[in-house]
């Protein structure tokens, strides 16, 4: 490149081009630090360059592109270099240790522990002669001068967006800037060793309350932590007008935990005027010493547990992999579950084809803003995995071991795919599996908007590879007539029948030894004893999922009233991948999320084959058609039989189907789908779609035959309000039990909430009943097939001989799905390999029997 003196001619190149340059305001995006195609950055060899119009960064491998889409001849060259940091700034870091869960704020775990810092050289680039004008240069127009120390100065948008999600979400609390303080009857000691419950006595885990002076034990926590509760108690007792507590050993001069029990907070919040609160009771800030750990701290203690070990396989030496198909992605904070499940995606081939062989083409036919385009934003992130090419940054949390390793820092991407959802926006932990199904539906929606893009992927989005289709047969037991229902899922969720445990009699005695041992650690002579995890087998989950299932109360359209019903669930169809999800976490009577202590051993081969649906049997006749007490949203439908509009199905047609055995609602859909021609060609539509979800359902009112479900559309099912939907959200439901409770409910959320915890033992399955006995599910089928298209017919399905071998594994330790870690397992080559975010390696014991998220490849 030539550097060029700054002559006139020079300048009137620049002026030439001058009007393409826009100065970006305090609202536009700059892309500065980042490749909009790949993860180059201003480290990267070669450097980046930022189009001073557009604000956009490439790097050499991307400018023509970039040159192709915009034309542009002006940008801001960046060359980024390492200088070693002085042995005083090292020192200063080591000091400052975690003492927050978060990741990558100040005092937390820092992401880039870098013993260098950058300095950076800058240069106007001037095309298509790429002269090199290097800065500062004050003879530059002044309008480009403006722009370029407004790119200097911009924050980036990755900047920006790692910002707005890691603080630690804690809120002030409303009650503390007229906190009521009763007078000062007493002086808390500035002693720890003198603080002891009102209530109790104990020492330990101590909450002050701000308003009444007493002090009360926390609740148990994290499993650390004893407590009875005493201070949340004196809480209720004094009517509910006190809420704010602060834990004891917590107080430093920079603050403490402080926790609202007011039922609208609830959480730990902040309170502005602390000090103050504390001098009234005799605590004086500036002198407090921290004695106990923090809740942060005791989260951050939970992650060395066992569990933990064991799945990220630590202690074991494990061989680090690097290179194409081996790249670890940064995590940006609690996102291990987004970077657990995009490992696992990329087991799939099928991805490579799509994304990676066609990014040129995906890339040269971006929007303008290429930050926005899903599409652009997957491809970049595959093409870094599959080639092995992530940025030059220092991978985080690896100094130690010094290994330089390509990681990706899949910012952008997250932001995309989390745009608009308030979980996956922010930076807490989220459950991989929701994730997985919010990924895909993004996934199928980019898909189906891309058109000439992406070839081929409206007609066979990503989302078809794992769909599969279940028939739940339900018998009446007394008329024997069957009725089979069948629905479109994306995962396999197995129950896990902690009464199956294999190891039962060890267990028993494991907890007979606990106990004496509680005792004798009582009297100060327990001795340490092998934890014994219950063992349940896997062939115990698939048959608890298989079995029949009685129903009382069905309502037998042959019977004519209220009879038992056998419900057997099978599946329809085997997809090309079968996505398995152990349900380890439950929710107490509390409504608090807890994780089952269980070792399932999933084994690497299925066979499923024999849990194939076999449809009606010789000898078995359907159920007729009255529907079983639709809800009233879903009645419209078949309750609008005056006078529908439109064609109607031909009677002869219909009674001669009818007479073969198939349902009347059946029937006329085909008399109508070949409009009355003749029953045999009634008959042949009969058999391609008898499998179809809606095949039985009544006819939408306008008469018309769909050969998808009418269920999505289905006049009369209202869609649930996004405030319904969000008021049970908070609540713990997810969003498919929220619909079809609210379906259930006809939209009211009171008898929603009812009709969850009246069903809480068994919910799932209880949902999905209701879902199956309701034609209104219409939302609950698409947040089971997350496609956009509720109409999924069991003819699109992909299907294929149910022998499967396992390829991946998502892994979550922890207590609960909202904190820990996430790792991902994946076979490749055959080898089993570890993505723990940037750390890429060979595994030598995949965690089989801890997963949480299972990837089965079909075998043909
Ligand atoms: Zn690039």
């Amino acid at each position: 490149m030539a550097v060029a003196t700054v002559d006139d001619s020079v300048l009137d190149l620049v002026r030439k081009h001058m009007r393409e340059v826009k100065v970006p305001g305090n609202y536009d995006r700059v892309y500065k630090d980042e490749c909009m195609f790949c993860f180059a950055s201003p480290e990267s060899p070669g450097g980046l360059y930022i189009n001073l119009a557009t604000h956009q960064a490439f790097d050499e491998e991307h400018m023509e592109l970039d040159q192709q889409r915009t034309s542009a001849m002006l940008y801001l060259h960046r060359q980024a270099r390492r200088v070693p940091l002085s042995e005083a700034e090292l020192k200063k870091r080591e000091d400052e240790k975690p003492n927050k869960m978060a990741i990558g704020v100040k005092g937390g775990f820092q992401l880039d522990e870098k013993d260098y810092r950058l300095e950076t050289e800058e240069a106007l680039v001037l095309l298509p002669a790429w002269l090199r004008i290097p800065l500062p240069c004050p003879e530059l127009p002044e309008l480009v001068l403006s722009c370029i120390t407004a790119v200097q100065k911009h924050d980036s948008a990755s900047h920006q967006a790692s910002l707005s999600a890691w603080h630690e979400e804690r809120r002030v609390s409303k009650y503390a800037e007229h906190l009521e303080q009763l007078p000062a009857t007493r002086n808390i000691p500035m002693d720890p060793k003198e603080w002891k419950c009102d209530e109790t006595g104990l020492q330990e885990n101590l909450w002050l309350n701000l308003s009444t002076g007493f002090i009360g034990c926390g609740r148990q926590q994290y499993g650390m932590d004893s407590g009875t509760g005493s201070a949340m108690k004196h809480y209720e007792a004094t009517g509910r007008k006190y809420p704010l507590v602060v834990k004891l050993g917590t107080i430093t001069p920079h603050g403490a935990d402080v926790y609202s029990y007011a039922p609208e907070e609830d959480d730990m919040v902040l309170d502005p005027h602390l000090a103050r609160h504390l001098a009234h009771w005799g605590i004086d800030m500036i002198q407090m010493e921290k004695t106990e750990k923090s809740i942060a701290e005791l989260e951050i203690d939970q992650n060395v547990a066992m569990e933990f070990d064991k799945i990220t396989e630590a202690g074991a030496h494990l061989k680090p992999l690097s290179g194409p198909g081996f790249v670890g992605l940064t995590n940006l904070g609690n996102s291990c579950y987004m970077n657990s499940v995009l490992q696992l995606l990329w087991a799939l081939p099928e991805l490579h084809q799509r994304y990676v062989d066609k990014a040129a083409h995906i890339f040269k036919t971006a929007p303008q803003d290429p930050a926005v385009d899903f599409a652009t934003q997957f491809a970049k992130v595959s093409v870094a995995e599959r080639l092995g090419r992530g940025s030059w940054r220092m991978p985080a949390l690896c100094h130690k071991s010094n290994t330089w390793q390509p990681t990706v820092r899949p910012q952008a991407f997250k932001s995309l795919v989390g745009k608009g959802h308030s979980e996956f926006s922010s930076g807490r932990q989220q459950d991989a599996q929701e994730f997985f199904g919010h990924l895909l539906e993004v996934l199928s929606r980019a898909e189906h908007a891309a058109g000439s893009r992406l070839p081929g992927a409206a007609a066979e989005p990503t989302t078809r590879l794992f769909k599969f289709g279940t028939e739940d047969r339900i018998q009446c037991t007394e008329t024997g007539r069957v009725r089979l229902i069948l629905r479109c899922r994306v995962f396999c969720t197995l129950h896990i029948p902690m009464e199956a445990a294999e190891n039962r009699n060890e267990l028993e005695q494991f907890q007979e030894r606990q106990q004496k041992r509680q005792k004798l650690k009582e009297e100060g002579s327990a001795a340490a004893d092998e934890h014994v995890t219950p063992r349940v087998p896997f062939t115990a989950c698939l048959e608890m999922w298989a079995a029949d299932n009685l129903v009382d109360g069905y309502s037998s359209a042959a019977a004519g009233r209220k009879t038992q019903a056998a419900k057997r669930p099978r599946f329809s169809s085997f997809p090309p991948y079968l996505l398995v999800q152990m349900l380890r976490y439950y929710r107490t009577e509390t409504g608090e999320e807890k994780k089952l202590d269980v070792e399932i051993p999933v084994p690497e081969e299925l066979d499923l084959e024999p849990l194939r649906a076999q449809g009606l049997q010789a000898g078995e006749q359907l159920q007729p058609d009255a529907p079983d007490e639709p809800p009233a949203a879903a009645s419209h439908g078949a309750a609008a039989p005056a006078a529908p509009p439109g064609p109607q199905p031909d009677d002869t047609i219909v009674a001669q189907l009818v007479s073969m055995g198939f349902s009347e609602n059946g029937s006329k859909r085909a008399a109508l789908a070949v409009g009355n021609s003749s029953t045999d060609a009634a008959a042949t539509w009969v058999f391609d779609h008898i499998e179809d979800p809606d095949f039985n359902d009544p006819l939408p009112a306008s008469g018309k035959a769909s050969t998808g479900g009418v269920a999505g559309g289905g006049p009369g099912a209202p869609e649930p309000s996004a405030e319904s939907l969000s008021t049970l959200g908070d609540m713990g439901f997810n969003e498919r039990q929220a619909r079809i409770a609210l379906a259930a409910c006809q939209g009211s959320v009171e008898r929603a909430v009812d009709w969850l915890f009246s069903r809480h033992d068994n919910l799932d399955i209880e949902v999905e009943e209701a879902a199956a006995t309701s034609t209104s599910a219409a939302g609950g089928s698409m947040a089971a097939a997350p496609s956009g298209d509720a109409s999924a017919s069991a003819a699109q399905l992909l299907d294929g001989p149910g022998q499967y071998e396992l390829v991946g594994i998502v892994s979550h330790m922890g207590a609960n799905t909202t904190c820990g870690h996430y790792v991902c397992h994946v076979k490749k080559e055959g080898q089993w390999v570890i993505f723990n975010d940037e750390k890429v390696a060979a595994s030598q014991h995949p965690p089989f029997d801890r997963g949480y998220l299972y990837l089965y490849r079909r075998r043909q």
